[in-house]
C-alpha cells in the first residue's frame, strides 16, 4: 500500500500488527527487568505517544508515567541536530529506574542531550525504549539503548506516531520514502 503525503510517496514498510507483536515482546522484557520496581516511563512528545500507549498497555509492573518535549530548530524531512531545551520534566527523578520511550534513533544527537539533561537529575538507572534504531546513522554508541523494536536502513519513515512536515503520525502502519527513480 502506498500513501501521498504533500510532495511525497510512502510505501508501507511495518504493518501495525507486526509492530504490536513486537511491542509485546518488549513489554514481556521490560516486566522481567523491572520486576518488583517502580520504574518512570518518560515518553518523547510528539513521536512516541501512539507506541507509548501501545508499550505501556503491555507493562504490568507497577510505573509511573509522564511526558515531555525536546524542543529544537526544525528541519524538513532529516534530523535537526541543533537541540536547544527539554520541556515538561515534572517529576523528581533522583534515585528512580527511568526508561525513555522514543519513536526513532536517528543520528542519536537528540538522545545525546537528553540523557546529559537527564543525568543531571541523579536518577539510579536510565535506559532507553526505542521502537525504531537506524544502525547506520548512529554517530556514536549510546550504551543506555536497552530496548530496540526493529532497526531500520537509513531511509526516512513515517506514521504511527512519526511525520512528515507535520503530517502523518495518525498512519496506523509506518511507511518509508520511495525515491522517484525519474527525478534527478
Ligand atoms: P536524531 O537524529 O537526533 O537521533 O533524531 C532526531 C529526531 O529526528 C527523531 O526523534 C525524529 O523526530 C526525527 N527523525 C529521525 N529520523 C526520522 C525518520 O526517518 N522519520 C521521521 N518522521 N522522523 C525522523
Ligand atoms: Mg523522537
Ligand atoms: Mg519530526
Amino acid at each position: 500500500m502506498k500513501v501521498q503525503i504533500e510532495d511525497k510517496e510512502f510505501s508501507c514498510f511495518l504493518e501495525y500488527e507486526k509492530i504490536k507483536k513486537r511491542t509485546r515482546l518488549l513489554g514481556i522484557q521490560l516486566n522481567v527487568d523491572y520486576e518488583n520496581r517502580v520504574p518512570v516511563f518518560i515518553g518523547v512528545l510528539n513521536g512516541s505517544f501512539l507506541f507509548m500507549a501501545d508499550l505501556m498497555k503491555e507493562v504490568h509492573v507497577t510505573a509511573e508515567m509522564s511526558f515531555i518535549k525536546v524542543s529544537s530548530y526544525m528541519g524538513q524531512d532529516t534530523s535537526s541536530g541543533v537541540v536547544k531545551s527539554v520541556i515538561g520534566l515534572d517529576i523528581d527523578l533522583k534515585g528512580r529506574d527511568v526508561i525513555i520511550v522514543e519513536d526513532i534513533v536517528d543520528t542519536g544527537i537528540t538522545l545525546s542531550f537528553l540523557l546529559d539533561v537527564i543525568k543531571k537529575h541523579e536518577p539510579a538507572s536510565i535506559a532507553i525504549c526505542t521502537l525504531l534504531l537506524k544502525p547506520q546513522s548512529l554517530q556514536h554508541e549510546i550504551e543506555e539503548i536497552a530496548y530496540v523494536g526493529f532497526e531500520i536502513p537509513n531511509e526516512f519513515v513515517v506514521g504511527y506516531g512519526l511525520d512528515y512536515k507535520g503530517l502523518g503520525r495518525n498512519l496506523r502502519d509506518i511507511y518509508r520514502f520511495v525515491p522517484d527513480p525519474t527525478d534527478t
